[in-house]
């Protein structure tokens, strides 16, 4: 699905809170704004006192640091709530989360499938676990949307199933 004019699939365009921070897409509160880590990166700056990158903050986190281990579990809990919403639209067998903060792992995902399972249509308890939607960590960190785009090419091509 491409949509009409080619916007489909712009997710991080949802809007969660129309009250909330302005979009650069021209919204407000949109999924992106909360998942980019734009607002905790500011927080981390000012707890810590130095300028952060995503991957210090999740490093961090995975080493035990109690303040980043909170934002990355918000951001996750943020995450799920936005992909809850795709959840009940598209109810997909996967959902593989990638970027910089899924490095973390479970410190990521548990808090974002907790969300995900509160916001989204289907309930786990309600459907047997083969029909289960299955949230994963990406094992690619920097190239997994560039390695997914190859994916839908070769299954477009009948070169993968
Ligand atoms: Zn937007």
């Amino acid at each position: 699905m491409r949509g009409v004019s080619g916007g489909a699939g712009e997710f991080g365009h949802v809007v969660l809170d129309p009250d909330g921070p302005p979009c650069r897409c021209g919204n407000r509160g949109c999924i992106e704004v909360y998942a980019s880590f734009r607002g905790p990166l500011e927080e981390a700056e000012r707890h810590f006192g130095r300028s952060l990158r995503i991957t210090d903050v999740a490093e961090m986190a995975i080493a035990g640091d109690p303040f980043c281990i909170e934002l990355v579990q918000r951001a996750g809990s943020i995450g799920g709530h936005g992909l809850g919403i795709i959840g009940s639209v598209l109810n997909p067998p996967l959902v593989v989360v990638s970027g910089r903060l899924a490095m973390t792992g479970d410190i990521l995902i548990a808090p974002l499938a907790e969300s995900f399972e509160r916001h989204t249509l289907i309930k786990r308890a309600d459907v047997p676990e083969a029909t289960r939607t299955i949230i994963r960590a990406s094992q690619f960190t920097d190239n997994g949307a560039c390695i997914g785009a190859v994916g839908l090419v070769l299954r477009h091509h009948g070169q993968l199933n």
